[in-house]
């Protein structure tokens, strides 16, 4: 469990004043320019050394991956730090309470990891539907400029120019090279990888995209030493993390807490707990609708982390917790994601364009049970035939929750059409008869 002196977004429900006056007072911007001097190297081993993954999702170490970047005498090209603030994952609003609360934290970041790889630019790219976050980070970066913090000759002697970019509500637009087509004024469609962000990005310039979470906690991380972040958490699976807690818990919320905590005890401690109890609780989709759902009979003792909810055949994901009760439909809730991934699918690929669609129209006859057994097989057969064959990850996002329903919930399925066909003796043909 997390101490109040270990958290990081100390105006995560928006006490104090989130413009620059008041982070201040909370210490951000202070011994910055101290880190920018030290210089690449240092910054990206104090990262390592922190243990910190990606907040967007992938859980990828993030000292790593700035390594990954050239640097500036390599080739000569600009090199771009792009933040990913598109954050449309559903269930997910942390990074909307770090815009809302402390821009400031990402905007020093954002300075500090630039230095980390060279750069002199820096694009954050806010989600379509953040009207009052985009308008509260263009303020901060307006106040950031005027106090010298940032832009041309500013106090801490590395020269960086930042711009707000926001958005036009496509959920593909947060898959990072994506985003990059979008921030060029193109089409939000994946590019097929290599080349790598790292080396051909924004502009065909050697680029690294990040989530806000992530370039948020830089600061801190710097400021109060790699080892109290690696000191928080499991092993591989360090620091404090942002959770945002949704549907059937008494209190749904957004909380900083240690990574590696049971979900009960974050349910419990920070939502009230399980709506009607413990006991009342069905499944939990722990790290976005993008990961398969963990049944309650696995949720006892449950780590929140990267490895442990890997092995578990799930993921942290985001981080967003949607907690489902025994008055869940659980067929449905999953038909409503296949839903979401067919609308958003950008169709680039066939699988995941054909693929959504066909699991969608499965999973609608499957809600009333208007199927034959047999369709359950065929179902699994379609998601594995998505799953690693598309150009980015919206075609496994798609087929995970699927695959997850059926692994946990057959019976359920099954049971469903038993009541169809009992009260409709016609056989149904199936989907491809
Ligand atoms: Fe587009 Fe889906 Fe292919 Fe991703 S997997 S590129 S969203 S069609």
């Amino acid at each position: 469990m997390l101490n109040d002196q270990d958290r990081i977004f100390t105006n995560l429900y928006g006490f104090e004043d989130w413009h620059l006056d008041g982070a201040r007072k909370r210490g951000q911007w202070s011994g910055t320019k101290g880190f920018v001097d030290q210089g690449r190297d240092w910054i990206i081993e104090q990262l390592k050394g922190s243990g910190l993954r990606g907040r967007g999702g992938a859980g990828f170490p993030t000292g790593l991956k700035m390594s990954f970047m050239p640097k500036a005498s390599d080739n000569g090209r600009a090199h771009y730090l792009v933040v990913n603030a598109d954050e449309s994952e559903p269930g997910t609003c942390k990074d909307r309470e770090i815009l809302r609360h402390d821009p400031q934290l990402l905007i020093e970041g954002c300075l500090i990891a630039c230095r980390a790889m060279d750069a002199h630019h820096c694009y954050i790219y806010v989600r379509g539907e953040y009207i009052t976050e985009r308008l509260h980070l263009e303020q901060a970066v307006r106040e950031a400029y005027e106090a010298k913090l940032i832009g041309k000759d500013n106090v801490h002697g590395w020269d960086f120019e930042l711009g707000v970019h926001h958005g036009a509500g496509a959920y593909i637009c947060g898959e990072e090279t994506a985003l990059l087509e979008s921030l060029e004024g193109k089409k939000g469609m994946p590019r097929l990888k290599p080349p790598f962000p790292a080396n051909m990005g924004l502009y065909g310039a050697p680029t690294t995209v990040n989530n806000v979470e992530t370039i948020a906690v830089v600061p801190e991380i710097l400021r109060r030493g790699a080892n109290w972040f690696a000191g928080l958490g499991r092993p591989n699976n360090t620091g404090t993390k942002l959770f945002c807690i949704s549907g059937h818990v008494e209190r749904p919320c957004t909380v900083e807490e240690e990574m590696g905590i049971t979900f009960r005890e974050l349910v419990e401690k920070h939502c009230g707990g399980v709506r009607g109890g413990w006991d009342n609780l069905l499944a939990v989709i722990p790290g976005g609708s993008s990961v398969p759902l963990i049944p309650h009979w696995e949720c006892d003792d449950l780590n929140m982390d990267f490895d442990t909810l890997r092995e578990k055949r799930s993921g942290l994901g985001t981080a967003a917790v949607i907690v489902m009760d025994k008055s869940t439909d659980i067929i449905k809730a999953i038909a409503r994601l296949s839903h979401f991934y067919k609308h958003e699918s950008c169709g680039q690929c066939t699988p995941c364009r054909e693929g959504t669609g066909w699991m969608w129209r499965v999973m609608e006859r499957l809600v009333e049970g208007r199927a034959d057994k047999r369709e359950i097989d065929q179902l699994l057969d379609v998601t594995k035939r998505i799953e690693g064959h598309t150009i980015c990850a919206l075609g496994d996002a798609a087929a995970w929750p699927v695959q997850g329903l059926i692994r946990h919930f057959r019976p359920e399925i099954e049971k469903r059409i038993e009541g169809y066909q009992a009260a409709h003796p016609a056989p149904v043909p199936m989907a491809a008869e």
